[in-house]
């Protein structure tokens, strides 16, 4: 006999994603951690959507406009990432080359992508790409963690430049774009429900689907 698993709402349990403790619909706090239950994260896709559509948009100028400004005697120069990156693979500086590359380009676009993947997996319900869909969230809430350490890079690619060319440099107004950027794909991530992937037709309004259960319970 196959074996067949179910959801947890054919089920009628909701999982408290703080401590893993499995609760009846009813409840609205975990009485073991206190954190409070939801049957899916509330609003999951509007707010992800939302979120990775406006990351996507702030992405453009954070890569277009300059992030740093160098000024020296010689006159004003105005640098993108991209021409960050290229600046160390020209002066030998390869290793740092790729870190920034990986970091501020690499790293976000392929965040982004993976999210707006996910996002069209749940909105046309293909339940057949959810356990691939489930790998590619987890590469990027694992990534996720060290969000941080993108801005950070772009803030020591400023401070290598600046020291290495002894000019003052200030942070362009990519600085602030890519900053945003990268706040709305974390918050994107956090908000997104993988268990949606694998849910069926009943579940495309989990809230509704919440509060019937209640009704019964
Ligand atoms: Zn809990």
């Amino acid at each position: 006999m196959k074996m067949r698993w179910i959801t947890d709402i054919e089920a009628d349990r909701q999982l408290c994603l703080h401590c893993r403790k499995l609760h009846p619909l009813t409840v609205r706090v975990c009485d073991r951690c206190g954190e409070p239950v939801h049957q899916r994260i509330p609003h999951s896709i509007p707010v992800t959507w939302s979120l990775t559509v406006a990351a996507i948009i702030f992405l453009v100028p954070a890569n277009l406009l300059p992030m740093m400004i160098v000024k020296s005697i010689a006159g004003e120069d105005a640098g993108t990432i991209m021409d960050g990156v290229i600046y160390f693979l020209e002066h030998g500086e390869a290793g740092i080359g790729i870190v920034i590359f990986t970091a501020s380009i690499f790293v976000p676009f392929f965040k982004l992508t993976v999210l707006f993947y996910l996002l069209l997996i749940v909105h046309f319900g293909w339940r057949r790409r959810a356990l691939f869909g489930l790998k590619l969230y987890r590469i990027i809430h694992f990534i996720g963690k060290w969000s941080m350490l993108d801005i950070f890079v772009v803030a020591l690619m400023v401070g290598i430049v600046q020291f290495k060319n002894l000019a003052t440099i200030v942070t362009g107004p990519a600085a602030i774009a890519f900053m945003l950027a990268v706040l709305m794909t974390m918050f994107a991530t956090e908000h997104f429900d993988p268990r949606l992937m694998f849910d069926k037709e009943i579940s495309k309004k989990p809230e509704t689907k919440q509060h019937e259960g209640i009704d019964h319970g």
